[in-house]
Parts: structure tokens; C-alpha cells; sequence
């Protein structure tokens, strides 16, 4: 079985869908590894350490030739994927709810008419089994992460309380919006720095995890419905009266706040609005707010996608991509997930991974020319 790796071509990605440590665990199950040229630069990983671990490395023509699977971080563009084998499989992060050229229902429909078994790896259950597996979980980790530190890049004051013969600087207040992957490790972030942390969410079993970290839980208590725990960990919408209380509770608390780190997703829909701009005029001018959800549609009201916008005084960071933001970490944890998932379907005697259970069916958008996946058909 050959596996090709493709240097990315959406503007702005520097990860690499696999790194010399997982082509050389590739090579060792067998298969043959063929690399394209330059694909590793922008997490610097040099073409000679792929080639030392077993690679061939190759323009892209020679890197498609006959493979049959092809890793990406973000989904090739099946116009240019001319030359892999016929029912070749795509495996990355195909993006099939999203708008626009890398990803979105179009893509996919491409796939399926071109005859390839798209993978999409964002589809993955949260199941123990499938744990590292898991793309969204390594790569939200690193983003919660980075976030925390592009606050702290435009914000012109200091995380940590320090006393100083000048005087003393107050520690930063730093409320976390959204306690899932992201969310846990900015908590983390923010206190490693000394800053003085909060947080929310609808699911009430991340109250105990925020004050494991020692932050301090910003709850909506007694509205009806307010278990916001839909399947497989994900949260669900909320009710209006939910939304309601949430948004006076989140003015108050908003108001006495330096930073804003807002993660909320709820898949395949739009991400929830957390903060009007009416509630953004409460903050003190020189705030920050980190919405990790703007790709998404946004959590916080005037965000932009890509820019570093200033309203009312109050600085929001729209930052598409955080996790790429470290490219070669978050290009080592990718890299694993992907080796992780198809070397636990791995065939020895078919040399090929044969995927035929729950996770197959979970992540498999494209077979036999046809979409699939009960999520793109419901
Ligand atoms: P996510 O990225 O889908 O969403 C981020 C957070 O936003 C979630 O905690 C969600 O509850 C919260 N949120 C949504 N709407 C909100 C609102 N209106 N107000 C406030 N918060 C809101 O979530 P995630 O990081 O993928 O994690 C979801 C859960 O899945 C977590 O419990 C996580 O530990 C679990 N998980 C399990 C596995 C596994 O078992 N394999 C892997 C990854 C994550």
C-alpha cells in the first residue's frame, strides 16, 4: 500500500499530515511512503529527515502516483489529485459542514464522483478506543493553549500580580467561555500565568474540572432545562429562556473582566453567540477577547475571521487556524492520530487498513461514487 503526503494547499496552513517519526512507523507496517516535496517546511520538518525515515520524496505527481491513501491536514483539492489509484482513500480533516474552498458539501460531492473513499477524521466518536485517534481533541488542546498567549500578545498589561518597589500590577482576570478540550487548557494556560480565572458552560459536568484547574465556575442555576449535555459529550442549543439568563448572568460577570477566551462549538451548527456588543461596551477599554469560534460563524458579535479587531476600546482576536499557529506541535499530534487510526485497522496479510466497524461508518463520507455519511444525509 503506498500513502502519499501532500504538501497542504489551503493559504495559511503550515501543518503536515505526518511527520519522519510516523512515516518511518508507516514504512515499519509495511507500507510504502511517498512524500511531496517541501510538505513538512512550514513545520520544520526537512525533506531529508522524511527521506531518512523511509520516504521517497517527490514532486507531487510522483507522491500521488498509485497511492491509495492520501493524508492531509485540511482536504485536498480532488482537482489535483490526478494519478492516485482508483477508490484511493482521502483521510484529513475534510471540513464538511464548513463554506468556502477547503471543505463544505461541494468538496465532498467531488470526492464521491471522482470514485475516493473520503475519511473525514473530524467525524471520530468520542469513544475511549478512538481517543488517539482524535484530531479535534489534539488540536483544540494546543489552541486553548496558544489563545491564552495571543491575549497576552496585544494585551498591554501583565498576567501575573507582581509587587515591585514601583508598585504593585494587579493580576489579570481571565473568564473561559466554553470548558471542553480548548477551553481546560486555557484555564491552565491563563493560571500558569498567574491570572485570576473563570469559567462557564452549558455542560455541568465541567463545574468540578474548572475547579480541579482552580478557577472559579460561572454556573446559570435554576432555569429549567439547563443540562446542556447532548450525545457522544458535545453540547447542545439552548433554550431561550436558558439563553436569556446566560446573557444577564455573562453581562455582570463580563464587565470586571481583562481577558475573554470564548470556545463554544455545537457540531454542525453555527456556534452559539456569547457576547453581544452591547455586553463587549460593559468591558474596561484595553480588554481583550480570543474567539476561538470564529471560524465557525463566531461567539462574539463584530469578530472577524483572519483579523485583530478593536470596538468600544476592547481588542478581539479572530485568528483563523490557532492550532496551525504551532505548527510543529500541532503537526506531531496530527501526524500520531492519523498513524494511530489507521494502524489500528491495519491488515497484515491484506497490507492495507480494512475498516469495517463503528469508527468506519463514523468517519466514511464517500464510498463507491455515493455520499454515505448519515450526517450529510439526514
Ligand atoms: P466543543 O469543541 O464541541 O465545544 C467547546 C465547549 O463549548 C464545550 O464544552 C461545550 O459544552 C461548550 N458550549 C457549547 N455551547 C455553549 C454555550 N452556549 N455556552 C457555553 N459553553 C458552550 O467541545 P469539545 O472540546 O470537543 O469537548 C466536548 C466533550 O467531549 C468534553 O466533555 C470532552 O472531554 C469530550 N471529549 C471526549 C473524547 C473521547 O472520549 N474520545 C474526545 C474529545 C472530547
Amino acid at each position: 500500500m503506498k500513502i502519499a503526503v501532500l504538501k497542504e494547499g489551503a493559504a495559511g496552513e503550515s501543518r503536515v499530515a505526518a511527520t519522519p517519526e510516523t512515516v518511518k512507523k508507516f514504512v515499519a507496517l509495511g507500507a510504502q511512503v511517498a512524500v511531496e516535496a517541501g510538505a513538512g517546511a512550514g513545520a520544520s520538518y526537512a525533506d531529508g529527515d522524511y527521506a531518512a525515515a523511509g520516504a521517497s520524496v517527490g514532486d507531487r505527481v510522483a507522491t500521488l502516483a498509485g497511492a491509495g491513501i492520501v493524508l492531509g491536514v485540511q482536504g485536498p483539492d480532488p482537482a489535483t489529485l490526478g494519478g492516485a489509484a482508483p477508490g484511493a482513500w482521502i483521510v484529513a480533516g475534510l471540513n464538511p459542514f464548513g463554506a468556502g474552498e477547503n471543505g463544505g458539501r461541494a468538496r465532498v460531492d467531488a470526492y464521491a464522483a471522482a470514485g475516493y473513499e473520503a475519511l473525514a477524521m473530524e467525524f471520530m466518536p468520542r469513544i475511549t478506543r478512538a481517543q488517539s485517534m482524535d484530531i479535534l481533541s489534539s488540536q483544540s488542546n494546543l489552541a486553548g493553549y496558544k489563545a491564552v498567549l495571543d491575549a497576552a500578545g496585544v494585551y498591554g498589561r501583565a498576567f501575573p500580580m507582581m509587587m515591585t518597589a514601583a508598585g504593585t500590577v494587579s493580576a489579570a482576570k481571565v473568564f473561559v467561555m466554553g470548558v471542553g478540550v480548548a477551553g481546560l487548557q486555557a484555564i491552565a494556560t491563563a493560571r500558569r500565568l498567574g491570572a485570576q480565572v473563570s469559567a462557564t458552560d452549558v455542560r455541568s459536568a465541567t463545574k468540578e474540572q474548572i475547579l480541579s484547574l482552580g478557577a472559579k465556575p460561572i454556573f446559570v442555576e435554576n432555569v429549567a432545562g439547563i443540562e446542556g449535555e447532548g450525545s457522544g459529550g458535545y453540547a447542545t442549543e439552548m433554550s431561550e429562556e436558558y439563553q436569556k439568563a446566560q446573557a444577564e448572568l455573562v453581562s455582570a460577570h463580563i464587565a470586571k473582566q481583562d481577558i475573554v477566551i470564548t470556545t463554544a462549538l455545537i457540531p454542525g451548527r453555527p456556534a452559539p453567540r456569547l457576547i453581544s456588543d452591547a455586553q463587549l461596551a460593559t468591558m474596561r477599554p484595553g480588554s481583550v477577547i480570543v474567539d476561538l469560534a470564529v471560524e465557525s460563524g463566531g461567539n462574539v458579535e463584530g469578530a472577524v475571521a483572519g483579523e485583530i479587531v478593536e470596538r468600544h476600546g476592547v481588542k478581539i482576536v479572530g485568528h483563523r487556524n490557532v492550532a496551525g499557529r504551532l505548527p510543529a506541535d500541532a503537526s506531531a499530534l496530527f501526524a500520531r492520530n492519523l498513524y494511530n487510526f489507521l494502524s489500528t485497522f491495519w491488515d497484515k496479510d491484506a497490507g492495507k487498513p480494512v475498516l469495517d466497524d463503528e469508527i468506519g461508518d463514523a468517519v466514511r463520507l464517500t464510498r463507491d461514487g455515493a455520499v454515505v455519511n448519515p450526517r450529510l444525509l439526514s
